[in-house]
């Protein structure tokens, strides 16, 4: 397995914040929003096979209203209505319309008749509006219905009604909808209750109890043929038409628009549809199985994480047209995901998967386009530095080289005095000793930050070394007339490789009185800070700009101020600092004011001296 390294530790974070987020947003009521327009428009979207319908409704339209005396005529012609449509035989027969008031005697008296003379008789009860319980039928009433069923209805904020609550209750008196004891009386059965969904008549109907019991209505599609209508006044005018009512559950109810405002919005359609007929759509979804029901939680947030991940993979693992085509095929996935599971029954949300695959791939797109692009600009920066660097060694190489060559050809070639063999000698040695130096200087950084060197272990005292540096740096000080002081440096002991230690203070100094101009000072201070000691070198030369302070240390790097100075240098001398502070348990601190001088402090832990503690060598 590969190794998780910071970047994918990081990627990875950001997936999972950017997966968390996406989740909770669609959960906010816009996610739901959004849900529920998706769910409308893959209602419209989906055409499926034609099933047949088992109810039938008798509307009380305004026609009829207008036959039957209008409004006060109303239960005199529903009377009339059921009537004539108990010589059919429906299956059962659910009123929609409230009747818990009484009327003039004729009418109530009228109506009562009817409901005896009517098999399976459903009466609605509809929650009182002051909450002060059930408006239930008048008792008169009551006594001819095999049940009550509730009518309550509670479109979404949109007042589209996608759901009906199949079990409503006031303190301990619950009714169950109207249309599920329609169909419970219509099949004589008895409603089985689990925690997850209600049996009645070997149907299982997928109704949660937390979910407080709420069944999708899955709406007849406008292409079939609609469930019937048949209205009192056509009833009254062609009695025939009872006919219809034969081996079908009926639901009657006013649909007059004047009359009332029980109407809703259904997904397929904006122009509302009267209650009644919303409740044979309900009637119909149980009778013909047609459940919608919802996809489990853990089912769409593993969507969710797959998407994610699949999005993470592909910005990780592929670039250009690749990423960019399976990203589209990530996004088609999130998108068709809900209409491909509702063609199968499954109400899938909408916007955790929307909302999860376009934010992973604009953060898995951004991230690795930023990150990744940075990365590879650097490189490719670092190599050209480098490629830089090995020309410049080489050239500085060929100096001594070529002298070398030079040399040893004169002495092979020519019959020379032995002074000036002598000289030929010392000069080739020394030219070889430098080359030696290159070299080595080299290969010392690679090993040291490879840690690769053994680190010797004796004690030293640093005013000492420093002493040692700042007479070696001397001439070069003096040839640009710099004066060198070493101020209020205490004499502490370290512990480590002096050879390197030395290195490093040279290092600095030298650095320094190259990077100053003429007649200046360099300043070497330091002191003691618990059990650390610093060692500060500070000049006025050309300083740092702020932003190149970071890179100085990297290999090969230099400044452009020391180019444009014109001293010689290879940019490889602070990077071997650095490790040899390192290497020490130190660190290497930095300031600088570009035009004004720059300060170099190491800060070295104080050494244990190693004749007082022989163990530690081992
Ligand atoms: P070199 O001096 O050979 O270029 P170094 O690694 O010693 O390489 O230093 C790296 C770079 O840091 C230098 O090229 C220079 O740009 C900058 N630098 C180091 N010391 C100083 C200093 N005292 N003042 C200004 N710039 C400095």
């Amino acid at each position: 397995m590969p190794r998780l390294d910071r970047h994918s530790f990081a990627y990875t974070g950001l997936l999972a914040a950017v997966f968390v987020f996406a989740l909770l947003a669609s959960w906010t009521p816009i996610g739901s929003q959004i849900d529920n327009y998706v769910y409308d428009w893959n209602f419209r979207l989906y055409h499926p096979k034609p099933w047949p319908t088992e109810s039938i409704v008798l509307a009380i339209d305004e026609g009829s209203l207008k036959a039957f005396n209008g409004r006060l005529g109303l239960r005199k012609a529903l009377a009339d209505g059921l009537e004539r449509i108990a010589s059919a035989s429906p299956k059962a027969v659910a009123v929609d319309a409230i009747l818990a008031d009484r009327s003039d005697e004729e009418s109530d008296g009228a109506l009562e008749r009817a409901f005896r003379a009517t098999r399976n008789l459903v009466l609605p009860s509809d929650l009182l509006r002051d909450g002060s319980g059930w408006d239930d039928p008048l008792p008169r009433f009551r006594r001819w219905a095999a049940a009550v069923g509730h009518v309550h209805l509670e479109p979404g904020l949109d007042g589209v009604g996608r759901a009906l609550t199949l079990e409503k209750a006031f303190a301990h008196d619950r009714r169950w909808a109207l249309s599920l004891e329609a169909f419970r009386v219509s099949r004589s059965a008895t409603i089985l209750e689990t925690p997850r969904d209600l049996e009645v008549g070997g149907i299982t109907i997928p109704a949660d109890y937390s979910s407080g019991r709420t069944m999708r209505i899955h709406y007849r599609p406008p292409e079939f043929d609609p469930i019937p209508v048949v209205t009192l006044k056509q009833l009254a005018d062609n009695p025939a038409l009872a006919r219809q009512f034969a081996g079908k559950v009926a639901f009657a109810g006013v649909i007059a628009q004047t009359e009332t405002n029980d109407r809703w919005l259904t997904p397929y359609s904006s122009i509302p549809m009267p209650g009644v007929e919303v409740l044979a759509n309900a009637f119909d979804t149980i009778a013909q199985q047609k459940f919608l029901t919802s996809a489990p939680a853990w089912m769409v947030v593993a969507f969710c994480i797959f998407l994610t991940a699949a999005a993470g993979v592909t910005f990780a693992r592929l670039s250009g047209r690749w990423a960019i085509a399976t990203a589209l095929v990530i996004l088609a996935v999130a998108h068709m995901a809900p209409y491909q599971a509702f063609t199968r029954g499954t109400v899938f949300p909408f916007s955790p998967g929307f909302s999860t695959a376009w934010l992973s791939i604009a953060a898995a797109a951004a991230w690795q386009h930023l990150y990744v692009r940075r990365r590879l600009v650097k490189s490719e920066a670092e190599r050209d530095r480098y490629q830089h660097a090995v020309q410049f060694v080489t050239h500085e190489m060929r100096t001594p080289l070529t002298a070398i060559q030079g040399s040893s050809e004169l002495m092979s070639r020519y019959a020379l005095t032995d002074e000036k063999r002598t000289q030929i000698a010392h000069l080739i040695h020394s030219e070889s000793k430098r080359l030696g130096r290159m070299i080595e200087m080299f290969l010392n950084v690679e090993r040291l930050s490879a840690g690769e060197v053994d680190l010797k272990k004796e004690n030293f005292s640093v005013r000492a070394i420093m002493a040692g540096c700042v007479e070696r740096a001397a001439p070069l000080a003096e040839r640009k007339q710099i004066r060198v002081t070493i101020d209020k440096l205490v004499d502490e002991t370290l512990t480590g490789d002096r050879e390197l230690m030395e290195y490093a203070f040279y290092n600095l100094l030298t650095n320094a009185i190259k990077y100053s101009p003429t007649k200046t000072e360099v300043t070497i201070f330091g002191g003691r800070d618990g059990d650390r000691c610093s060692v500060a070198v500070q000049d006025q030369g050309i300083g740092i700009d702020r932003k190149e302070v970071r890179q100085i240390f990297q290999k090969f790097y230099r400044t452009k101020k020391a180019e444009q100075s014109g001293e010689a240098g290879t940019g490889i001398g602070l990077s071997i600092v650095e490790q040899i502070v390192l290497q020490h348990g130190g660190r290497i601190e930095v300031t600088s004011t570009p035009g004004k001088g720059s300060c170099f402090t190491l800060v070295l832990p104080l050494g244990q001296p190693v004749a007082a503690k022989p163990l530690a060598a081992n």
